[in-house]
């Protein structure tokens, strides 16, 4: 449970804690640290596990370890970053849609007028998500090649990212298949 008082001075405000990857258009934070604001105005920055806080953010990632699970390192990958979201306007998110699966014999032609042209704007979509996480694959390797102290924390934004791109690069490959689209 995260502080809700520091030296007898209360937490006015606690939010997740934004991750440097963040930039125009893509908010990005970390969930197991928290950004933490004092009633005496102070910045401090918590544990989102227990009360541990520091008022030096790079001190969170490596007393995050004590938390860590013994084993399976991999299986925590991708899960470093909960809450990843684009700034601008929802679309209706289509990769929380699960498309079913069709034959490939079956394909087109058991498809209506109106899945068609689902398909087609998945397709866009597909591919404008592709690309948001194919950049942020790109920025992530970049600032984990020269940043010691959170390679850890970027590994796995790196395995996310990459998972994503992968995920949208499969689905819009399977839509584009089916509506003769290319990518
Ligand atoms: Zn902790």
């Amino acid at each position: 449970m995260t502080a809700t008082s520091i030296n007898g001075i209360d937490v006015v405000e606690d939010q997740p804690a934004q991750s440097p990857l963040t930039r125009p258009g893509v908010h990005v934070v970390f969930d197991k640290i928290r950004h933490l604001l004092l009633a005496d105005g102070s910045e401090w920055y918590g544990c989102a596990l227990c009360d541990y806080t520091s008022q030096n953010k790079n001190s969170i990632l490596p007393h995050l370890k004590a938390h860590a699970p013994k084993k399976a390192p991999s299986s925590k990958a991708g899960k470093a970053i909960t809450a990843v979201r684009p700034n601008r306007a929802p679309s209706s998110a289509p990769s929380s849609r699960r498309t079913p699966s069709r034959r490939a014999d079956g394909g087109l032609a058991s498809l209506t007028l109106g899945e068609l042209v689902t398909r087609a704007q998945q397709t866009d979509q597909l591919r404008e998500q592709r690309d948001a996480a194919r950049a942020e694959l790109k920025e992530a390797l970049r600032q984990g090649n020269g940043w010691k102290s959170q390679v850890t924390e970027l590994r796995a934004q790196v395995e996310h990212w990459k998972q994503r791109a992968s995920v949208a690069e499969r689905q819009l490959a399977r839509v584009g298949r089916l509506v003769g689209a290319s990518a």
